[in-house]
């Protein structure tokens, strides 16, 4: 049944490249409702209507030094390359976060976000969907590419075959792992990438000396510490 499942998906999909109406088949209410995420921020091939259209992110990605007030776009792949996605313009806010669940489902010392509307993200590559995999770290549930119309946000989104972490996704917002977006190197991140302050630092694996912000649980909602501990706030 299962193979059964995944080949009528497979079969819709196709169609679907060549052409977005799921206009023909009896099958179609069943994968629609199962392929309806496909199509809704930030999984459609398009970005959210703005003052920019969907060619702008070809003509941003090359004008280089043009004046034209196009946001920029960045490219975000995980390790094997399946899972790419485009983010448009700045994001609104980024930080770290050293809970106990970020150290364990990144199996690193902490998380770095890079916060996103998710009309501001597209998979323009719609291979890429097949690859994902959606998990709730609060129901422990998990949901394959396949079977992801009634999964529940806030989920983490992973590529399945190299099982790299992509993002958190919440119900408006895209946190983005800025790991995933190729900067070359540390001088060359933009300023809105840098992470603003630290989530959970009183679970850090490791001390860190940046002058940011070092919140001991969830921002404006714990204590504050700078660099030095807890003197240096309130
Ligand atoms: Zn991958
Ligand atoms: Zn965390």
């Amino acid at each position: 049944m299962r193979m059964t499942t995944a080949a009528v998906a497979a079969a819709t999909m196709k169609n679907n490249e060549g052409n977005n109406s799921n206009e023909g088949d009896e099958d179609h209410d069943d994968n629609s409702q199962r392929n309806r995420w496909r199509n809704e921020h930030p999984y459609r091939p398009d970005f959210g209507a703005k003052d920019v259209d969907a060619k702008a992110d070809g003509a941003a990605e090359t004008a280089a030094g043009g004046t034209e007030r196009q946001p920029r776009t960045y490219r975000a792949s995980c390790f094997c390359g399946r899972v790419t996605y485009l983010a448009r313009g700045e994001p609104l806010d980024s930080k770290l976060c050293h809970c106990r669940g970020c150290q364990l489902l990144h199996g690193a010392p902490f998380e770095w976000v890079s916060i996103f509307d998710k009309s501001d993200v597209r998979f323009d590559d719609r291979s890429s969907l097949d690859y994902l995999y959606f998990y709730s770290s609060e129901l422990d549930r998990g949901w394959d590419s396949d079977h992801a119309a009634d999964r529940v946000l806030p989920c983490k989104v992973s590529c399945s075959h190299c099982r790299a972490p992509v993002a958190d996704e919440g119900r408006n917002m895209w946190l983005a792992f800025a790991t995933l977006f190729q900067f070359e190197s540390v001088n060359r991140i933009p300023p809105a990438f840098r992470h603003a302050c630290h989530l959970f630092y009183g679970q850090r694996c490791i001390n860190i000396r940046d002058d940011r912000a070092k919140w001991v649980g969830h921002k404006n909602r714990s204590p504050k510490w700078d660099d030095d501990g807890p003197k240096g706030s309130s």
